[in-house]
């Protein structure tokens, strides 16, 4: 997941815990410092080498980040010296935050999806990354007195320690060797272009990242892949096809005990999403900022709001390609989406 910064982002170490959780898997359930998202699962994967294979390593923005990160690890029966690879699911503040001192303290290797500008770009540049979202923001009709909530960086500038690009690319079909065997990699975008999961068959273990939870809350990186929706769609299909799973282990929170109940979920939570978007400009068009209040209701809460309005636009994205909706620029210079007269015609 992403969300915007908390206002503080110490977490309590105490709160981590380690446990092996699948044949050669231990479940690292680290502190965050966000009210509606508590705790992310990062992954101890055992090695043929007497050393571990990490899957994602938690947020940075406070040094209690990096003591939860050890402690974590050594309830688990590990030390950070033990790290020699780290595979991120994908390139989120809360997964990949703490990256850059894994790597300097194991010299451990990196890997992970190339496709990671849709993070990176503002870390690495966030004045004009900040200055490309003010004027999106704009133009969807965010009002002046609530920009700065929209326009933030402070999670790819402050949630990490520095960009973190991989040394080692990890593409579909590639494979993470482990004592348990090989874990093969599916690029599964949507939540994020970086995403992939993790697929053990030999003892059917799946590690999703944040593809999929119990409970549906989508969150879509905009802006870096044509149809965020869409490939979240097929992201779900990718993972319902590879049939009954012994151990499917998510991002965030427990792991799923009825894998087609949560797949089921968030279909028809998508389908739910994408016709509520379409039904609220049915009768009068609006820009994406007031179809996020029309649909969700205004967002009173800064770690949400962004949140939403991300999820919005890729609602409204998706609609415009199955051309259901169209987009026009209005006398004031913003866009204003409403639905097409051919598809009002055939609902
Ligand atoms: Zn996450």
């Amino acid at each position: 997941m992403v969300g915007p910064p908390p206002a503080s982002w110490a977490v309590r170490p105490e709160a981590a815990r380690g446990a092996e959780v699948a044949p050669g898997v231990w479940r690292l359930r680290l502190p965050l410092p966000w009210t509606h998202t508590p705790h992310v699962n990062a992954f101890a994967l055992a090695r043929d080498d007497g050393g571990i294979t990490l899957v994602d390593c938690g947020t940075a923005g406070d040094p209690s980040c990096w003591d939860a990160l050890v402690a974590a690890l050594l309830e688990a029966g590990f030390s950070v010296g033990d790290v020699r690879l780290l595979v991120l699911t994908h390139y989120h503040s809360d997964h990949a935050g703490q990256a850059a001192r894994l790597v300097e303290e194991t010299g451990c290797e990196v890997a992970g999806h190339p496709a990671h500008a849709h993070f990176t770009d503002a870390t690495l540049r966030p004045w004009e990354i900040a200055a490309a979202r003010e004027r999106r923001a704009r133009l969807e009709g965010v009002p002046e007195h609530e920009l700065s909530t929209y326009c933030t960086v402070r999670e790819e500038v402050e949630g990490v320690l520095a960009a973190v690009l991989p040394d080692r690319a990890l593409r579909d079909g590639d494979t993470v060797a482990s004592a348990a065997g090989p874990w093969e990699v599916l690029e599964t975008p949507g939540h994020a272009p970086s995403h992939l999961c993790l697929h053990q068959r030999d003892t059917s273990v799946l590690i999703t990242g944040d593809l999929l939870a119990p409970a549906f809350h989508p969150y879509f990186d905009y802006g870096y892949t044509p149809d965020p929706v869409a490939e979240t769609r097929g992201s779900l299909r990718r993972v319902s096809e590879l049939g009954p799973l012994e151990h499917v282990l998510p991002g965030h929170g427990r792991p799923i005990a009825d894998l087609a109940g949560a797949l089921a979920t968030w279909e028809h939570g998508l389908d739910d999403a994408v016709a509520s978007v379409a039904a609220a400009l049915r009768d009068v068009p609006a820009g994406a900022y007031e179809t996020m209040v029309r649909v969700f209701g205004a967002q009173e809460d800064p770690e949400l709001a962004t949140w939403v309005l991300a999820q919005v636009l890729g609602y409204l994205r998706h609609l415009r390609l199955r051309d259901e909706i169209e987009r026009t620029v209005a006398p004031d210079g913003r866009f204003r989406y409403a639905v097409r007269a051919e598809s009002a015609m055939r609902s």
